[in-house]
């Protein structure tokens, strides 16, 4: 999977480096002092991930967490992002990580002792401004929450960390459908994983490399049996002629296949882009059906359909939500 490994000299000896190296004794290591003196120095074209990728492995410094846009997840309670690792092994055409970096190699942040002592830092602040409200933490905002999770063997301290406060909530955000980890945990009520779902027509067209639908819906229901929270994100729904279609399919599949009244929420979201990652889209993949429909500019500035089509497009979506059982409660819509 990787042609070089990069690691910080004072992160050598971290046991999740010593498990890497195992993995992937045949690929080259070279030892840095930091992280930023090698990654994005150079840049490399994104699609270059798909024949050189590199794997950087370091300490976070700097920002560990951050606060969430306003509407990125359940209304009335404060969110925050931890910051794990940059760039994904997938490649989904609308991907935000299109030209965030100079680089599309892997980093993957070892220091989740101190991501850690921050996140617990910050629900203390927040719980004790107001002890009703819970506070929300998402796994990676650059990167797939899971999909490289065997590796960075994060999951047992996330456990064991969120395991002392039932008010702080921890979201594994993911497409991939690596759960063997999470199968060793014990299931806490605080700690839910999300799946991003799509039609698999969707998925085979424009979730370059992701597990089939199929797959994913298969580790829900292993997670559900075992008494894992999980949730679910309909986000980027992608407008097609026969989307209404599409998504009916989904949902009959959901139903037949899960528990759906245990699907801790559904979230639903159009797609956007920012203007930057819209430019790269239409770079990295002038053919995309993606790019079929007609775009605007929209209040906060992203790259959006026109409002009145994009309601109209989650009424449909809700309406079939509905139908299948799924409650107001469960469904609320993403960054709208
Ligand atoms: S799974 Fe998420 S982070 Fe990875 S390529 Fe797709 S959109 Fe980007």
């Amino acid at each position: 999977m990787f042609s070089r490994i990069f690691v910080e000299k004072d992160s050598t000896s971290y046991p999740q480096f010593q498990n890497i190296r195992e993995r992937f004794s045949q690929v080259p290591i070279t030892e840095i002092d930091a992280i930023e003196d090698v990654f994005g120095r150079v840049k490399k074209p994104y699609l270059q991930k798909r024949d050189n990728l590199q794997l950087f492995l370091g300490k976070k410094k700097g920002t560990l967490l951050k606060e969430a846009p306003d509407a990125y997840g359940l209304a009335g309670e404060p969110h925050y992002y931890f910051i794990h690792a940059y760039n994904c092994i997938y490649e989904c055409e609308y991907c935000y990580l299109q030209g965030y970096f100079n680089s599309p190699d892997i980093v993957l942040f070892l220091n989740h002792q101190e991501i850690g002592e921050e996140i617990e830092r910050t629900w203390k602040e927040s719980l004790n401004k107001d002890p009703s409200k819970r506070i929300w933490f998402h796994a990676g905002e650059f990167s797939d929450s899971l999909a490289l999770s065997h590796l960075s063997g994060e999951i047992p301290f996330y456990f064991d960390l969120f395991s002392k406060e039932p008010r702080a909530m921890l979201e594994l955000r993911t497409k991939s459908a690596n759960i063997k980890g999470l199968l060793e945990q014990k299931p806490l009520p605080n700690i839910i994983t999300s799946f991003s779902l799509s039609p698999e027509k969707r998925i085979r067209a424009t979730d370059l490399k992701t597990p089939a639908l199929s797959h994913r819906v298969k580790v829900i229901r292993s997670l559900q049996e075992a008494g894992h929270p999980v949730a679910i994100h309909l986000d980027p729904i992608i407008h097609e002629d026969n989307f209404i279609k599409t998504y009916s399919e989904l949902f009959q599949t959901l139903k037949s296949e899960l528990d759906l009244p245990k699907i801790e929420y559904v979230s639903m979201g159009v797609v956007r882009f920012t203007s930057q990652v819209f430019h790269q889209v239409k770079k990295n993949y002038p053919q995309s059906e993606l790019l079929a429909a007609e775009f605007s500019s929209s209040f906060d500035g992203k790259v959006r359909y026109p409002r009145p089509f994009r309601l109209w497009i989650l009424g449909k979506i809700k309406d079939l939500a509905f139908q299948v059982g799924l409650t107001k409660e469960q469904v609320y819509l993403c960054m709208e």
